[in-house]
């Protein structure tokens, strides 16, 4: 008997599970003070990095997602921002 594969069925986008872009965010930490921005800004926020590769793992393997974006807070002031990236490219294999 086939195993049945949740990634193989069609669904519409944008809903719970699947979203075409899945939004990563490192650290709510911002330099900047946009008006109408709701983000708080928070020092020391910035999530460990076997976290980040969990919540990457997640977005491949339960949801059909075509790309992961970096945001933030300020995705750049995230101190190990270039391995987060390197993570992103592994796992998805861009
Ligand atoms: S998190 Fe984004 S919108 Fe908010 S202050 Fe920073 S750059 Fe501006």
């Amino acid at each position: 008997m086939n195993k049945l594969n949740h990634l193989e069925y069609y669904r519409l986008s944008w809903n719970l599970s699947d979203n075409s872009i899945s939004w990563l965010e490192p650290v709510y930490k911002c330099n900047l003070q946009c008006e109408g921005c709701y983000r708080r800004n928070e020092n020391d926020s910035h999530k460990p990095l076997d976290l980040i590769k969990e919540e990457i793992e997640v977005f491949c393997g339960k949801r059909k997602t075509d790309g992961i974006l970096i945001a933030g807070g300020e995705p750049l002031m995230h101190p190990q921002i270039t391995e987060i990236s390197r993570i992103v490219c592994r796992i998805k294999k861009m």
